[in-house]
């Protein structure tokens, strides 16, 4: 089934809670239905983009063309062997239900992804991730449906070019193709990551490290330190760590023996967190205008209230700079800005 609506207020689709409109948005609730009704009511030369729940989107003014919107939620167990257990969902599902019925299953692989804001149809397009896990670790294969030629593909995970909060939709794909549904391959068989130490500890503080006490450390740990869309707008990190040659993390440690760094899959690159640098930089807990830096978690820019998308990226390129002028480090955002 598909549902139309013209020139719709897109406040109550966008974390930041920013006013916006849309042209156009259409919510659909199968393939089926989306490649019928574009079948017949071409999109032509306007613009077309997926909106999910809007938790990584900016909008800087009205989107003048059609927002393409899954509403089905379907998650359903398609095969199970020795090792693995294969699931399918629905684009349209939210991310946190996903996770749920995982756990509910008794399925290991997605519990350190636990209430990640979104749904399943934009997980694997910035391969989320949060506390050394990442939604490729999972992915065995993406369905999409192209734009222009309205043909079905199942992508494989191995071809989805992941990394660090990045694929092949955010590339070559970008703006081309609809994921439809998402195929997951999990585990009967324990397998805790707790490699962050905060994860480990707020784990252990709940006994035995169980699917459900993983779960729930996550949770906790979360909603004590990011603030909920629901009461202040934001979309979660602005920007990405970035990774920075070893001779420069080595220089930068030399003059910030503080500094903290992570080694990444290259051992050429090492990891900052973009957080210390902007905290350091004097931005935490700021405001300019109606937007701010969250005093919780610099890596974070708010809403203060009333803000528009011009506030936040005003805010944003003051961050850039700032953080270029002292460490001389290029941070970029991570949030989609439309
Ligand atoms: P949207 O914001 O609607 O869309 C994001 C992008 O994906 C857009 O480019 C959009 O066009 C595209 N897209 C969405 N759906 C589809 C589809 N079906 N087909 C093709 N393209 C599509 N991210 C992390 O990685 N880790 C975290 O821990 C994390 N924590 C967060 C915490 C908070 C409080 C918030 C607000 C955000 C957080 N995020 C995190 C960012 C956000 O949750 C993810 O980017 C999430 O995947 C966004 O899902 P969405 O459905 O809201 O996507
Ligand atoms: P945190 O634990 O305070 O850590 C700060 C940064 O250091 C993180 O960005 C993380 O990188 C990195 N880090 C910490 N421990 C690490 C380790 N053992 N190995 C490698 N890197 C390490 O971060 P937080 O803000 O509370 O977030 C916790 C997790 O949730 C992080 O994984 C973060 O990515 C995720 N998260 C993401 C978003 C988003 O919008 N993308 C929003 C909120 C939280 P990584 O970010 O690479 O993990």
């Amino acid at each position: 089934m598909v549902q139309e609506f013209f020139n719709i207020s897109l406040r109550d689709r966008n974390s930041f809670g920013i006013e916006a409109r849309a042209a156009q948005l259409v919510e659909f609730d199968d393939t089926e239905s989306l490649r019928d009704y574009l079948n017949t009511h071409p999109t032509g030369n306007r613009r077309t983009e997926v909106i999910g729940g809007g938790n990584n989107i900016l909008f800087t003014r009205d989107f003048d063309g059609v927002l393409l919107h899954p509403v089905g939620r379907a998650f359903r167990i398609t095969g199970e062997t020795a090792d693995a257990v294969t699931v399918h969902a629905e684009a349209g599902l939210p991310w946190d239900d996903f996770v749920r019925s995982c756990a509910g299953h008794g399925l290991w692989g997605a519990e350190n992804l636990t209430a990640i804001p979104g749904t399943v149809g934009a997980a694997p397009v910035q391969n989320i991730g949060a506390y050394g896990a990442e939604a490729a670790d999972i992915i065995e294969s993406v369905e999409t449906l192209d734009l222009h030629t309205l043909k079905q593909t199942v992508i494989a995970g191995c071809h989805c070019s992941f990394g660090y909060r990045d694929s092949i939709f955010k590339g070559v794909l970008k703006g081309r193709v609809v994921i439809t549904g998402v195929n997951f391959r999990l585990s009967r068989h324990p397998r805790p990551n707790l490699g962050y130490g905060a994860l480990a500890q707020e784990t252990a503080a709940l006994g035995d490290p169980t699917l459900e006490h993983i779960s729930e450390a996550v949770r906790r740990i979360r909603s004590s330190k990011l603030p909920d869309p629901a009461t202040l707008g934001n979309a979660g990190s602005f920007f990405k760590n970035p990774l920075v040659a070893r001779a420069t993390a080595e220089a930068l440690q030399r003059d910030y023996p503080d500094m903290p760094s992570y080694a990444t899959d290259s051992p050429d690159l090492i990891k900052i967190p973009a957080g210390w640098l902007i905290e350091k930089a004097g931005w935490k807990g700021t405001t300019r205008n109606r937007a701010g830096v969250y005093e919780h978690q610099a890596l974070i820019l708010v809403n203060r209230g009333g803000a528009t998308g011009a506030d936040i990226i005003a805010l944003a390129e003051a961050v850039i700079a700032d953080v270029r002028a002292k460490f001389g480090i290029e941070i970029s955002p991570e949030v989609n800005i439309w």
